[in-house]
């Protein structure tokens, strides 16, 4: 098991010099734990030797696994703290997870399908990831218990930014979310401090839907 976690070093560091840094990101923490992070144990054996190329791939359940850039700016856009707490909807395979939980204290991960979640799981426990508090729901209603989050990630595209995300945001936070039609988005920061709300579009996006109560209906 060691071993295949350490496979692939020379295409990770290949990863971050060929499609992170000439796109522009330079926050030195997130090149730092996307250069380490095996990306290849997210996705079947199959599709492993191409899990570092600048593409999103298949994971199970027609759902996909961001494309490295994506969640490198997803991640540099949320601007973490050490001592944030983060919600993330959409865990999917759990591999933006595990890069929010090396730079934050806590990430609550909620994921609409069960195979998913399961998956996601027997990945937090390959690498030992022990921050990281998971469940199988709905997560465009947020998750009340453990609110109010400094930051929020959605990491698939619903039709506007669901309310209660916005309501359970802490003040000061960010959340970083794609919203627009089923095949493009536009992927948008929101920041609130002192009780306004501030949006700034960070660049055009295509993300598989995000379906539920706040989302796409089906
Ligand atoms: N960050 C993931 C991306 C997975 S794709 C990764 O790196 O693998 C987006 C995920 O969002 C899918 O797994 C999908 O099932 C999930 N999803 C869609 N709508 C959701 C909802 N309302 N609540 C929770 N998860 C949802």
């Amino acid at each position: 098991m060691k071993n295949k976690i350490l496979k692939y070093e020379k295409s990770r560091q290949r990863m971050v010099q060929e499609q992170l840094i000439p796109r522009g990101i330079a926050d030195q923490r997130v090149l730092d734990v996307m250069s380490r992070v095996p990306r290849h144990i997210f996705i079947e054996d199959a599709l492993a030797p191409q899990a570092y190329g600048d593409f999103a791939l298949p994971i199970s359940e027609g759902q996909t696994i961001s494309q490295p850039y994506i969640v490198a700016l997803m991640t540099q856009a949320l601007k973490l703290n050490e001592d944030d707490n983060v919600l993330e909807i959409g865990t999917g395979c759990g591999y933006q997870t595990v890069i929010l939980a090396e730079l934050c204290r806590k990430v609550y991960t909620v994921e609409r399908l069960k195979p998913l979640h399961i998956q996601a799981r027997k990945n937090f426990d390959k690498l030992g990831c022990f921050n990281i508090i998971y469940k199988i729901d709905d997560g465009t209603v947020g998750w009340p218990e453990y609110q109010p989050f400094t930051r929020i990630i959605v990491t698939a595209a619903g039709p506007r930014i669901p309310e209660a995300l916005v309501a359970q945001l802490a003040d000061p936070g960010i959340m970083v979310i794609p919203v627009g039609d089923r095949n493009v988005q536009d992927l948008v920061a929101v920041e609130k401090t002192a009780g306004r709300i501030e949006e700034t579009v960070i660049e055009k996006v295509r993300f598989v839907s995000l379906i539920g109560s706040q989302g796409w209906s089906g």
